[in-house]
């Protein structure tokens, strides 16, 4: 789909940089899909809150009816289990799955000079938004697991938190899609800890 131009941004969880090539990057891409997931996962998301994660990220001409953003869940939902998948082998047998089953041939598109040429595994520029979330969402997700050969994301382990996540570079696995959820469980955990220290 359609034109990305400069965002005076004010990003929901954020693309990082506002630069031309940045913006179109692998990883904003999949991190746009983790946000994307995240803000679909209510069971009647606002189309005003999924807009606003679209806008973070440039799109400019988002106009979502609510059943856009029905079939979007269902899109969603399908790329979660790329996010929850256990193991590299189990990631990559999921996002085979969805390419064998949702995604059109691949192909090159710049929207006509608007963006930097950029690989599409949609049918068309103008595809529905839940078809392009799908499919550009399995380039990403792919293209990262090819690249580190390790799943290219997870579920937040907070049992009270469905996010999911981008795994970032190297390190340690993350475990947490944000740093309040990792907060939040230490001191839960110390919290028992101490408990368990002073009880009788
Ligand atoms: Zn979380």
């Amino acid at each position: 789909m359609r034109y990305i131009r400069p965002v005076p941004s004010t990003p929901v969880s954020g693309p990082a940089p506002d630069d031309w090539s940045t913006r179109h990057s692998v990883l904003t891409t999949a991190q746009r899909t983790a946000d994307l997931i995240n803000a679909l996962a209510d069971d009647h998301p606002a189309p005003a809150d999924v807009t606003a994660v679209l806008r973070a990220y440039g799109e400019t001409d988002v106009g979502l009816s609510p059943r856009e953003v029905t079939e979007m869940r269902a899109s969603a939902a399908l790329l979660r289990e790329v996010f929850a998948a256990e193991d590299t082998n189990t990631a990559a047998a999921t996002l085979n799955r969805l390419l064998h089953a949702h995604t059109g041939r691949l192909r090159l598109s710049s929207h006509d000079g608007a963006t930097p040429w950029h690989p599409h595994l949609d049918r068309a520029d103008d595809a529905p938004w839940a078809e392009w979330l799908l499919a550009s969402s399995c380039l990403a997700l792919t293209v990262l697991l090819w690249d580190r050969q390790r799943p290219p994301g997870g579920t937040c382990a907070s049992p009270s938190c469905d996010n999911v996540y981008v795994t970032q570079g190297s390190g340690p696995p993350r475990r947490y899609c944000s740093r309040r959820c990792a907060t939040r469980e230490r001191v839960a955990a110390h919290r028992r800890a101490r408990a368990q220290r002073e009880a009788p």
